[in-house]
């Protein structure tokens, strides 16, 4: 099929939006681009956006090209401050807003994308609307809340994921004093309760109160802006001038639905293995789908920057006209916390649980070099196999030492459907300075086959 003349629409102009649009531009020059992004910025990093509020970067290195870098280096065309008010399918139009002007948009397509993203989850409590009160979702809430955190002297947190805990680190390192709430048992509930530990008692050790257990109930204000946080327990209040909600997100969905694009049970946009939604020509791609992982077998949103790259790739292609299918996640995910490398990839133990899979489990502690070498740096793995046929369910890790490594030999043996036997057995580098003769994964992998041999 020829594309010459085909235009393709992008609607969001992110990690998925541009993805797509710069592999359909190098697949098909001949292809009309166009991506159209409401805020007045695209194609920045929001995975940096902790380290810029902190002071570690500043806004334009955030942001990896322009608008103009993109007509000049791959003929897109990017929009900002253009927001997609609806999308018309069977005149094949989408119609806009310039955010700027008010003035009215509307562009032809035969090709859509949609790659909106996620909005935050708000709590249904008493306060989130008032002054100070933040979400952070993008680089739009980054220049809203930076400004705000300069006279702040105490800062709240609600919520203790990946972005409340980074934000915790910055908050801290800029001098304030923070406080954050986690309504569950642990901090990143993500990970087993062992691991989880190990994260909180470095969050306390640098200075961060840490509240588990602990549901806001309300947040307070003198009229004028936030003043306090309560909870339900005899905790109190907690006195603060800022707060950050970090109670979830969930997909950006409203926009696809009233044009009748499907979405499923975890709330994301359905699409099938080459990312296209129920209505032909419509593709979806990020944070706004629910797409297929490896370890669940079915579609589930996946709210991370490293998903929306991927998915965005295989959507670009799609759009360009071939027939690339995703290949699904796994789960892979990294942060850091003051002096801690924290991640995980495959399932917890309560999602093993939750999936009905019978498993085993073994945590070890190691070095991540030899023992003797400078540097060396503790870290703990924690590894979950099927308790059948020995496959590798997934390892979480946690340690003031080289833990991606580890962590990424883990989702290439996940992705590749690997058993206890084969991790226990990779080849692996060694030397001195960067590992051990058995490296802390072969350790972890030995470990729990042997509770597979002497259960109980
Ligand atoms: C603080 C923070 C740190 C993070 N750190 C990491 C990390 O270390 N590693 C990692 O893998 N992930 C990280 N993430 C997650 C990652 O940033 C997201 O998963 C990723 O940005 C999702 O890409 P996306 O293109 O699907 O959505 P987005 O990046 O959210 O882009 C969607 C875009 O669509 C636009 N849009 C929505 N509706 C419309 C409309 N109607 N018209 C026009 N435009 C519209 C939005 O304005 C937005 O710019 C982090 C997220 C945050 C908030």
């Amino acid at each position: 099929v020829s594309s010459r003349g085909e235009k393709i629409v992008v609607v969001g102009g992110n990690a998925a939006g541009l993805t797509a649009a710069s592999r359909a531009r190098r697949l098909d020059p001949r292809l009309e681009i166009t991506v159209l992004e409401r805020a007045p910025h695209a194609a920045y990093s929001t995975c940096g956006i902790p380290y810029f509020l902190a002071g570690d970067v500043d806004q334009e290195s955030l942001v990896r090209m322009t608008p103009a870098d993109f007509q000049r280096e791959r003929q897109i065309e990017v929009l900002t401050s253009v927001r997609v008010d609806e999308v018309a399918p069977s005149r094949r139009r989408i119609l806009a807003t310039r955010t700027d002007t008010g003035e009215a948009f509307e562009a032809r397509f035969d090709r859509l994308l949609l790659a909106t993203g996620v909005v935050p989850n708000v709590p249904e409590i008493p306060g989130t609307d008032l002054p100070g009160v933040h979400t952070l979702v993008g680089l739009t809430d980054a220049l809203r809340l930076a400004p705000e955190l300069e006279g702040a002297a105490q800062a709240g947190i609600v919520g203790a994921g990946y972005v409340g805990l980074e934000m915790a680190e910055a908050l801290i390192r800029l001098g304030k004093k923070v406080t954050l709430f986690e309504g569950r048992d642990r901090v990143l509930p993500g990970l087993d309760a062992d691991m989880a530990r190990i994260v909180e008692y470095e969050l306390r050790r640098n200075g961060v109160r840490v509240h588990t257990h602990q549901k806001v109930t309300a947040l307070a204000g003198d009229g004028d802006r936030v003043r306090s946080i309560h909870t339900g327990r005899s905790l109190g209040s907690t006195p603060v001038d800022v707060v950050l909600l970090d109670t979830g997100v969930r997909p950006n969905v409203e926009l696809a639905r009233s044009a009748g694009v499907r979405t499923g049970e975890g709330g994301g946009i359905v699409v099938d293995p080459w990312m296209e939604t129920n209505l032909p020509g419509i593709f979806a791609a990020g944070n706004c789908t629910e797409a297929f992982s490896r370890l669940h077998a079915r579609a589930v949103p996946g709210y991370l920057g490293t998903v929306a790259a991927k998915q965005g790739r295989v959507a670009g292609e799609n759009l360009a006209g071939r027939r690339t299918q995703y290949a699904g996640s796994v789960g892979t995910i990294i942060l850091k916390a003051f002096d801690l490398a924290i991640g995980k990839t495959g399932l917890s133990s309560d999602e093993a649980q939750s999936e009905r899979i019978p498993f085993t489990s073994a945590r070890i502690e190691a070095l991540d070099r030899a023992a003797y070498f400078p540097g060396a740096g503790k870290i703990w793995l924690k590894v979950l196999a099927a308790t059948d046929n020995h496959r590798l369910l997934g390892l979480q890790g946690v340690g003031y030492g080289d833990v991606a490594r580890r962590l990424d030999v883990a989702a290439t043996a996940l992705t590749s459907g690997m058993t206890l036997e084969e991790l226990a057995n990779l080849d692996l580098t060694y030397t001195p300075p960067f590992g051990s003769l058995w490296d802390p994964l072969h350790r972890a992998a030995q470990a729990a086959l042997r509770n597979l041999s002497s259960p109980g």
